[in-house]
């Protein structure tokens, strides 16, 4: 199977014709995005006695937690940031926001109710230190809703393009391949690895597993029902016999794709239960911010860093004072600047952290917000927070997990993409805002035909377009990694970077978290050696 990549014409024109066949999912845990946290509870520093003065480049979750440790531990410290907020990729779009993309094309968001987070969005459980600087920032968490059986998987070449529910899929690809188990083992075929005793215990399994019937096969029954659901539902009093849904026959299942769009459920990073801030991803942004606003210095450009053996000086532009440039010097600097950008800049390092930070490329992604005049998935079509996938461009709908049930607007994750290879990311990057708007309401009508009647507005981030990003994340490779990783983790002089593309769980905040506390470390440590 594959995809076949649309220019940014052929994206356009395809509105209103089928799209491409179903999606492959990247194998994420080879770029580390599966990885656990080893976050082992607060850090504790010696401390500078001396006054160190350290130099933070970005406020992101990264710059913004060595800052608030460093300043704990007694260093002198500032942040200098690009924009005139904090929270970096932490952040959420709500109405009345607006901003320019790169292109010179303002985004602006009129959502009466309800936000899009462009970048981060949701949080697995085992990412410690988010949850614990939440906690003592009181970031109120709430559930994400990852996976909900009632959404949909949808392929344009299966089915009609008719889209099925996640629970059918599920319950009939285990039945069938329970089944197939099931005759391989009374065939024989698994003698030798099996005992007899096992493959009794196994055949048991596997029907109470598949629910499968007396002779191990998996076809409609009233256990079926009980699984994968009812065409009649059972009722009250005299309403109808109850009956049970019909299993999708195994071929064409087994042809339509859709079994691939299930494995995403299955990683442990998109495992139950997750969370997401309540009002957005951005509280999180924000609630650092807070605790270190003081130590910030807002509108500040970055363009120069210089080191000797005894201080750091990095220049800097006053976005707000007219473009002047402005110096500051410390003891240390870390450097939480993206490799996108930081690729551009005068810094005075090795050759080889040169050649490390120029050699990470930037995953691109994009994301479209829709709102809508109600919650028709959840009032027509019961679907209650989750995400459906497709094969079409948008590749999925995220239904909001918060404000269930609600009358009035709400607001759907359009259409939302990063993967590296085989994707539409690229073209939806060339798109206009408008554009991006356009298209995924034309797509997403193939799964939802409330889509036009229902519109209100939209809203996107192309984030290639983001002049303080370049790009989504760093995407590494395991050569990438084996080449270059500890270089760019390790001090150059009085220099050290850190952000999400410095750790082993890169696209992930607990990434950049992590890696800000390795950083003030080790660099503690240098401080009290
Ligand atoms: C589409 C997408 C989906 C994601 N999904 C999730 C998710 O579901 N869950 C999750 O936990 N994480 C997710 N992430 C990852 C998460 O957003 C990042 O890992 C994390 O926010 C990065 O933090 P950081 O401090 O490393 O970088 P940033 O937050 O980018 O901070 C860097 C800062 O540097 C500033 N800067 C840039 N240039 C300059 C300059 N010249 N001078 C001064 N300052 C400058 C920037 O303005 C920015 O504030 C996602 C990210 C994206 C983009």
């Amino acid at each position: 199977m594959s995809i076949t990549m649309p220019t940014r014409r052929q994206l356009l024109s395809m509105i209103g014709h089928a799209a491409g066949t179903t999606a492959m999912y990247q194998a994420m845990t080879s770029m580390g995005f599966a990885a656990t946290s080893d976050y082992s509870g607060p850090i504790e520093l010696a401390g500078s006695q001396g006054g160190t003065k350290v130099l933070i480049l970005g406020a992101g979750l990264a710059g913004l937690t060595a800052a608030y440790e460093l300043r704990k531990a007694g260093y002198d410290v500032k942040v200098l940031e690009y924009q005139n907020r904090g929270g970096g990729r932490s952040w959420t779009i709500s109405g009345g926001d607006s901003f320019t993309e790169l292109g010179g094309h303002d985004v602006d968001c009129t959502f009466e109710k309800g936000y899009l987070n462009p970048g981060p969005w949701r949080l697995p459980i085992h990412h410690y230190a988010v949850f614990d600087y939440c906690r003592k920032f009181n970031v109120p968490l709430q559930p994400f809703i990852m996976k909900n059986n009632k959404a949909y998987l949808h392929n344009s070449q299966a089915y009609g393009g008719k889209p099925q529910r996640i629970g059918d899929v599920e319950t009939d690809i285990r039945g069938y391949t329970s089944e197939l188990l099931a005759k391989s083992v009374q065939q024989g075929a698994l003698d030798e690895q099996v005992s007899a005793e096992d493959q009794e215990k196994l055949l048991e399994g596997l029907k109470g597993w598949g629910v499968l019937d007396k002779n191990y096969r998996y076809v409609t029954s009233e256990a079926v029902g009980e699984h994968r659901g009812w065409d009649v539902l059972p009722g009250g009093g005299l309403m109808p016999k109850a009956e049970p849904s019909t299993p999708l026959d195994f071929g064409p299942l087994l042809n339509s794709g859709l079994w691939e769009q299930l494995y995403v459920f299955n990683e442990y990073v998109h495992a139950p239960a997750m969370f997401e801030p309540v009002g957005g991803m951005g509280r999180i942004g924000d609630a650092f911010t807070e605790q270190t606003r003081d130590l910030i210095r807002f509108n500040a450009r970055v363009s120069k860093i210089e080191q000797n053996e005894g201080q750091v000086t990095v220049h800097y532009e006053d976005r707000e004072g007219g473009g002047e440039v402005m110096q500051e010097t410390a003891d240390y600097c870390i450097c939480t600047i993206p490799l996108s950008i930081l690729a551009q800049l005068e810094i005075d390092v090795s050759d080889e952290m040169k050649r490390a930070i120029a050699s990470v490329p930037y995953a691109s992604a994009f994301k479209v917000a829709l709102e809508f005049k109600r919650r028709f998935w959840e009032q027509d079509e019961w679907i209650v927070g989750g995400i459906s996938y497709t094969d079409l461009p948008i590749k999925q709908i995220a239904y909001p997990s918060y404000d269930l049930f609600e009358d009035g607007p709400g607001v759907v994750q359009a259409a939302y993409d990063t993967y590296p290879t085989k994707n539409y990311t690229y073209t939806w990057n060339t798109l206009t805002p408008q554009e991006r708007i356009e298209a995924a309401l034309e797509f997403g009508s193939r799964i939802h035909p409330q889509y036009r009647e229902e519109f209100i507005s939209g809203t996107s981030c192309a984030w290639h377009r983001i002049p303080w990003t370049l790009g989504c994340y760093g995407q590494w490779t395991e050569e990438l990694r084996e080449e270059h990783y500890e270089t760019l983790c390790e001090f150059d002089g009085r220099i050290a970077l850190a952000g999400e593309h410095c750790s082993h769980i890169p696209a992930w905040q607990e990434g950049a978290i992590l890696s800000g506390l390795d950083v003030i470390r080790r660099l503690d440590a240098r401080v009290n050696a």
